[in-house]
C-alpha cells in the first residue's frame, strides 16, 4: 500500500499500457514522483496475462496498441467482470473518439502532447480519488442493503412491522411485515392514510387507541398501546404498537414512528395457560384453583354485606365403579352430563366448579336461611336421579352432599371446604344420596377418628395389638376343644379396644392387611407354643374380615405362615361370615377350596344373620356352622328364635356340618342346645376371653361348668 503526496492510499500499482517504452518509463517516473508504483506492459496481451494474477488501482491505457485498440482492450476486460477504473491515452485530438472513450467507461483522456507529463499526475490523482468514492459507495450501498434485508428478515421472524408519520405531510410509511401482518399484500393500498388505520382496528378497541396516539402527539410522549384489528388474515389479530414522537424546532410533534408488534400466539397462549391453570380441562368449569380465589371473594363479601354463604359439596356414589366397568371414556361423558346439568341448577352469580373425579363444589352467595340450601341441595339429587344416557348405557347416579355455611361453620375457604366434606362423608356414610348439614359433633367425631387411624398405623410396631382367646368347649365332656382368638388393641390413650371401635376403620384404610396377617401369624404362634408346652393340641379360630378375604393370595400368605410357625394346618380354623362368603361367590370358592387343600378348615361365623342359600352353603368347602349368639340369647324364652336354632343344627347335621353355638351365657341355654344335638359351645357360661397366660392356667384347670 502506498500514500502519494495527496494523501491518496493505492492498494495495487497503477498499471500502465504503452508500447513506446521510452515513453512508458517517462509516465512511471512521473508517478514515482508521486509516491504511486507501476506496472509497464508493452502491449494488451501482456497486459490481460498480467492481469491474470494481479490487481490494480488505475490503468493508464495508450489507445493504439500493437495488438489491438484500447477500445477492444477494454471490451475484453469488461468481460473478465468489473474493470477498475483507466485513462486513455491517445496521440491524435479527435473529440469523437473522446466522448467513444469516455461513453466505455474512461474516467478520463490524455493527449500525448507537450504537457502531458505536467498534467498527468492530477489526471491520475483525480482518477484515484474517485475511484476510491465510487468504492466507498459502493459498499456503503451494499452494507445498506445487507442492513435492510437483515431488518426485514428480524421483523419477519418477530412478526413485527415498523411505520412512520409524518404530521404535517399525513404521509404514513409501513414496512412490508406491517402489511402482512394486517394480513395485506405488501404495498398494497399503497398510500395508507390515518383514517384508513382507523378503520381496520376493532371498533371496541379504536376510541382507546386514538386517545392513546393523540395524548402522545400532543404532549410528545411515547405510547404503548394493545389492541385488535380486523385482519384479512385469519379472523382477529391482536397487535401492540409503541411509538416515540420526533418534536420539531417549536417542540410541536413532527414525526411519529414504531413499531407493530403481533401478539396474538401470546395472548392466545397466555388465555390457554390461564385457562389451564384455573379451569377444569375436562368439563371447563372453575377447578381447585380458581375455587379458592372465589371463595376468598365470597367470604369477602359475605363479610361485608353480612350474608350467609353455602359451600356444598357433591360427590357422585360409586363414580368410581362406573369408571373402573365403563371406562374412563364413559366417566368422563358421565361428568360432562352432570356438569351441564348442575349448571342449569345454580344461579348465574353462584359458582359451579369441579375438584376432581366425581367431586363438585357449588358456592352460593347471599343465602336468607340454611334451610334454602337444602333445597337446591335437594334439587341436585333430583335431577342427578335422571338416567345419563352413554355409549348405549342408561347409568343411573346418585350423588351425596354436604354442607356448610358461612360464618357459622368456618371463617375461611379451607375451613368450609374441609367441613362441606365431612358432612358429605356422613351422608355417604348414612345413606347414600342424601344431604347433610355441617354440626360440630360430626368435627369432633371425625377427628377421633383420624387420630385413631394415624395411631394405627404405628400400633403394630409398637405392640399395641394383643390376643385374647376363648375356649369352646364340649358341653357333654366338659373339654376344651377349640379357641377362638380375639383381638384387642391396648391404646396409648384410650386403653383396651374391643374389634368393633377399629376393626372398620382399619377395613377402610387397608390396614386390616397388615393387621389381619399379623393376628393370623400370632394366633399360630401361641398355638404351636401352647402344643410345644405339652397340652394337648387344640384347634385356632380365627376371624377373616371380608377385605382381608378378597385380597389375593390369601392362601399363599397362611401357607407362608403356617410354614413359618411350624403349626399344621390342621389346627387352625378360619372364621369368615356370610355376607363375605356371598359376595363373590365363583372366586371365594376358588379360595375356599385352596384353603381346604391346604388342611386348613373353615368355619361359617354368626349363622343365621345373613342371606346365605342352603343351595350355596353346599358348594363351599366349609366344615363348621356358628350360631349366632343373638339367636341363643333368648333362646329358652322366644319360639322364633329356639326354632332357629333347632334349624341350624338340623340343617348341620344333614349337611354333615359341626356346629358351635356361641354366646352361651347360662345352663338352661347350654341344656336347651345340648337337647338339640349341639355339643360344642363357646360363651361367658364357661369361660370369658383370656390372655394367653391365663388362658394357659384355664387349659391346666379345665372349665368348670
Ligand atoms: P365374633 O367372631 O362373633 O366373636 C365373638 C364375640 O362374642 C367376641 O366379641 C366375644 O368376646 C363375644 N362373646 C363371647 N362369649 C360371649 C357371651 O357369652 N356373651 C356375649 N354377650 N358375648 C360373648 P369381641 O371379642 O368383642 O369380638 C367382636 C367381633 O369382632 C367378633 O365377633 C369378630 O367378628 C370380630 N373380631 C374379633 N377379633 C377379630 C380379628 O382378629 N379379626 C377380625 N377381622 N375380626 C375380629
Ligand atoms: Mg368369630
Ligand atoms: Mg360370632
Amino acid at each position: 500500500m502506498t500514500e502519494t503526496r495527496q494523501n491518496i492510499t493505492i492498494t495495487a500499482p497503477i498499471l500502465i499500457i504503452e508500447d513506446d517504452s521510452g515513453f512508458a518509463e517517462l509516465i512511471a517516473s512521473t508517478l514515482r514522483d508521486e509516491g504511486l508504483s507501476s506496472y509497464c506492459a508493452g502491449n494488451g496481451r501482456e497486459a490481460l496475462e498480467w492481469l491474470d494474477n494481479s490487481s490494480t488501482s488505475l490503468i493508464i491505457l495508450d489507445y493504439t496498441l500493437p495488438d489491438m485498440t484500447g477500445a477492444s482492450f477494454i471490451e475484453q476486460l469488461k468481460g473478465l467482470g468489473d474493470p477498475p477504473p483507466f485513462i486513455m491515452v491517445t496521440g491524435r485530438d479527435d473529440a469523437s473518439l473522446a466522448v467513444r472513450m469516455m461513453k466505455t467507461g474512461a474516467c478520463d483522456y490524455l493527449l500525448k502532447d507537450t504537457t502531458f507529463l505536467d498534467r498527468l499526475p492530477t489526471v491520475v490523482v483525480r482518477a484515484l480519488h474517485e475511484a476510491e468514492t465510487r468504492e466507498r459507495l459502493k459498499q456503503a450501498e451494499l452494507s445498506l442493503h445487507q442492513s435492510e434485508a437483515r431488518l426485514v428478515r428480524a421483523q419477519k421472524i418477530a412478526g413485527m412491522g415498523s411505520w412512520e408519520w409524518d404530521i404535517r405531510s399525513g404521509e404514513i410509511y409501513w414496512s412490508d411485515e406491517l402489511y402482512r401482518i394486517f394480513g395485506l399484500v405488501p404495498g398494497t393500498p399503497e398510500k395508507i392514510s390515518v383514517e384508513w388505520v382507523f378503520a381496520v382496528i376493532n371498533p371496541a378497541d379504536l376510541p382507546a387507541f386514538k386517545k392513546a396516539i393523540f395524548k402522545s402527539v400532543k404532549n410528545c410522549q411515547p405510547f404503548n398501546i394493545i389492541y385488535r384489528i380486523d385482519s384479512r388474515r385469519d379472523g382477529e389479530i391482536v397487535v401492540n404498537s409503541q411509538g416515540e414522537v420526533e418534536p420539531d424546532e417549536n417542540g410541536k410533534a413532527r414525526l411519529v414512528s414504531g413499531t407493530t408488534l403481533d401478539i396474538t400466539d401470546r395472548i392466545k397462549a397466555e388465555s390457554e395457560i390461564r385457562q389451564l391453570i384455573n379451569y377444569d380441562t375436562l368439563t371447563g368449569l372453575p377447578n381447585r384453583n380458581l375455587l379458592h380465589d372465589r371463595l376468598k371473594l365470597a367470604i369477602a363479601q359475605s363479610a361485608r354485606e353480612q350474608h350467609l354463604m353455602a359451600v356444598l359439596i357433591l360427590d357422585l356414589d360409586r363414580f368410581k365403579r362406573i369408571n373402573d366397568t365403563l371406562g374412563h371414556r364413559a366417566g368422563d361423558k358421565l361428568l360432562l352430563a352432570v356438569a351441564q346439568r348442575l349448571s342449569a341448577c345454580v344461579r348465574d352469580s353462584d359458582t359451579l366448579a369441579r375438584l376432581g373425579g366425581g367431586e363438585f363444589v357449588i358456592l352460593q352467595t347471599n343465602v336468607g336461611h340454611e334451610a334454602a340450601n337444602s333445597t337446591v341441595a335437594q334439587k341436585i339429587l333430583a335431577i342427578l336421579a335422571e338416567p345419563v344416557y352413554v355409549d348405549g348405557h342408561e347409568i343411573y347416579t346418585t350423588g351425596s352432599i354436604g354442607i356448610a355455611v358461612y360464618p357459622m361453620d368456618g371463617e375461611d375457604g379451607h375451613a368450609l371446604l374441609k367441613h362441606a366434606d365431612l358432612a358429605m362423608y356422613q351422608a355417604k356414610e348414612q345413606d347414600r344420596n342424601n344431604v347433610q348439614f355441617f354440626s360440630r359433633e360430626m368435627n369432633i367425631k371425625v377427628l377421633e377418628r383420624m387420630m385413631l387411624e394415624n395411631s394405627m398405623r404405628k400400633a403394630i410396631e409398637r405392640e399395641e395389638f394383643f390376643l385374647m382367646y376363648q375356649p369352646q368347649v364340649d358341653a357333654r365332656s366338659g373339654q376344651i376343644v377349640g379357641m377362638e382368638a380375639l383381638l384387642r388393641w391396648n391404646h396409648p390413650d384410650l386403653g383396651v379396644l374391643a374389634p368393633d371401635k377399629f376393626i372398620y376403620l382399619a377395613e377402610e384404610s387397608g390396614m386390616i392387611i397388615p393387621l389381619g396377617e399379623w393376628v393370623i401369624r400370632e394366633a399360630c404362634r401361641q398355638n404351636k407354643n401352647w402344643q410345644e408346652q405339652g397340652f394337648p393340641p387344640l384347634r385356632v379360630a380365627v376371624n377373616l374380615s371380608g377385605r382381608q378375604f378378597s385380597q389375593q393370595r390369601l392362601d399363599e400368605a397362611v401357607a407362608a405362615i403356617l410354614m413359618e410357625t411350624g403349626l399344621e394346618p390342621e389346627w387352625l380354623e378360619l372364621e369368615l361370615t356370610e355376607s363375605i362368603l356371598m359376595k363373590n361367590v365363583e372366586a371365594n370358592i376358588q379360595l375356599l377350596r385352596k384353603l381346604k387343600e391346604m388342611g386348613v378348615s373353615l368355619s361359617i361365623d354368626d349363622f343365621g344373620t345373613g342371606y346365605s342359600s342352603i343351595s350355596y352353603l353346599k358348594h363351599f368347602p366349609i366344615s363348621r356352622l356358628k350360631i349366632d349368639r343373638y339367636f341363643v340369647r333368648d333362646i329358652t324364652t322366644n319360639p322364633d328364635d329356639a326354632a332357629i336354632a333347632e334349624i341350624i343344627i338340623a340343617m348341620a347335621q344333614a349337611l354333615k356340618l359341626n356346629v358351635t353355638a356361641e354366646g352361651v351365657e347360662t345352663r338352661a341355654q347350654m341344656e336347651f342346645l345340648s337337647f338339640h344335638n349341639c355339643i360344642e359351645m363357646q360363651g361367658y357360661l364357661f369361660s370369658r376371653p383370656l390372655r394367653a397366660d391365663d388362658f394357659t392356667q384355664l387349659m391346666r384347670d379345665g372349665v368348670r361348668i
